[in-house]
């Protein structure tokens, strides 16, 4: 049962008494580029469904809000005005925006709540960012490793000092793409966080533009960018590969297909469904265990792992969802499992059956709202084929990873820009600085 409260998806401007329930991912200030004046306090709004919006206060209100609006919390926000979003520079992909009144209330829900994420990005894939060279249409978010990183530098513009920041990060294929930060955000990331952890930095930089400079792409901090260092988004950054993508992608038809023709030979392959259905007859969970992560079996009130002959009492609880997908081929079954389940659900499974599950018959046969959530919605699944997917129930395949398909459309959308020719336009003065290597020693641990 939802809330009394609309969906962000739901919100349109035909009527201005709407309510919804946010959380605040991304905060910032928006001055003029002339003169520097105060414009605006902006922010990115995510839903519980996982959608985000653009929401604007003008310098006229922002005192009346300022104090009540925390980047990270969740908020009930009434009385405000939607509109079509026609800015340049979209911060985040949807068709409507968000304005303040005087008369909005804000009213706080909290910050715990894991029922609404707590980050979404829209990660433009390295090779596509030539596609939105010197366009102005949206604010463009990244996601890589960091290669190299620049110390600060700092000069004057205009008789106010400047500081900025190089860094260069690379994608899985050892691409890189350098990111000047300016401002404050230079000092968002130190040669200390770069080096000092055990593992490599993934940095994830939001809202920058993309120019061309001495006929190289670099990219560009702007007063909405938020850098966040080592976030768990690794998953995405190394499996998300986008040739190997197009190369791969099958229809339900074509998977069933060369399963048929072929049952001897493994493959991957990728395939974009709707979830229609989730199967509940064999449960949506396993109850793991907490040594070795396989099914565990339960014995009254306790718990049993046969592998490690090992018995505990606080069980781990995994998914296991068994998915009715479609396309416009044909249907079958996706088996996703724990984490990549987790990414897509958006919570942990001991938490959606503790939380949902009040009476433990209902554990079974019963799918969780958490749960319920994706039907509807399309995925990018990859798809995993081996001979033992030789069928003897039921025909299903096991999706290793699973993608939520604004990725995907994205991709398709900037294909076609992919290959043109850039102008070549000198863009900000970047000076020759003395480049500092992270030591690849250290990096590595
Ligand atoms: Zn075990």
């Amino acid at each position: 049962m939802k809330g009394d409260y609309s969906l962000l998806h739901e919100l349109n401007g035909n009527k201005e008494n709407w309510k919804i329930k946010a959380r605040v991912t991304r905060l910032w200030d928006v001055y003029n580029l002339k003169n520097r004046d105060f414009m605006s306090l902006d922010m990115v709004l995510l839903d519980e469904q996982g959608n985000h919006i653009h929401a604007r206060i003008k310098d006229a209100f922002v005192h009346q809000f300022r104090e009540s609006l925390q980047e990270g919390n969740i908020y009930y926000i009434r009385n405000f005005g939607v509109i079509p979003y026609q800015n340049d520079y979209k911060i985040v992909t949807n068709e409507h925006s968000i304005k303040f009144y005087a008369t909005t209330i804000v009213k706080p829900a909290g910050s715990d709540n894991l029922s609404i994420p707590k980050y979404k990005f829209e990660f433009v894939p390295f090779e596509h960012l030539s596609g939105r060279c010197d366009k102005n249409v949206h604010l463009t978010d990244v996601i890589g490793r960091v290669s190299t990183i620049f110390p600060v530098y700092e000069n004057d513009k205009n008789g106010k000092p400047l500081k900025r920041r190089i860094i260069k990060i690379e994608d899985k294929r050892k691409r890189k793409i350098q990111i000047t930060l300016w401002g404050d955000l230079a000092e968002s990331i130190t040669e200390d966080a770069c080096m000092d952890r055990s593992k490599s930095t993934i940095l994830i930089i939001t809202s920058t533009t993309v120019k061309s400079f001495k006929n190289q792409l670099s990219l560009s901090s702007t007063y909405a960018t938020k850098v966040y260092i080592s976030l768990d988004y690794q998953q995405d950054y190394i499996h998300w590969d986008c040739e190997e993508v197009v190369k791969n992608k099958r229809t339900i038809h074509e998977i069933i297909k060369f399963l048929e023709q072929s049952k001897s030979q493994e493959a991957i392959f990728y395939c974009m469904a709707v979830v229609k259905k989730v199967n509940a007859e064999n449960g949506w969970h396993y109850i793991s265990c907490t040594n070795c992560h396989k099914k565990a079996k339960t014995i009254g009130s306790t718990f049993w792992c046969k592998g490690c002959k090992k018995g505990f009492s606080s069980p781990t609880r995994r998914y296991r969802l068994e998915l009715r997908v479609e396309d416009e081929s044909g249907s079958t079954i996706f088996v996703v499992f724990d984490k990549e389940a987790e990414k897509i659900v958006r919570i942990p499974a001991t938490q959606v059956y503790t939380t949902e599950i009040k009476d433990e018959d209902d554990d079974e046969d019963v799918v969780p709202k958490p749960i319920k959530n994706l039907l509807g919605k399309t995925y990018m699944f990859q798809i995993k084929i081996n001979p033992n997917n030789i069928f003897t129930t039921k025909q299903n395949f096991t999706a290793i990873h699973v993608f939520e398909d604004h990725a995907y459309k994205q991709l398709h959308h900037e294909q076609e820009e992919k290959n043109q020719i850039l102008p070549l336009k000198r863009a900000i003065d970047v000076d020759v600085e003395i480049e500092r290597e992270v030591p690849k020693a250290k990096r590595n641990g």
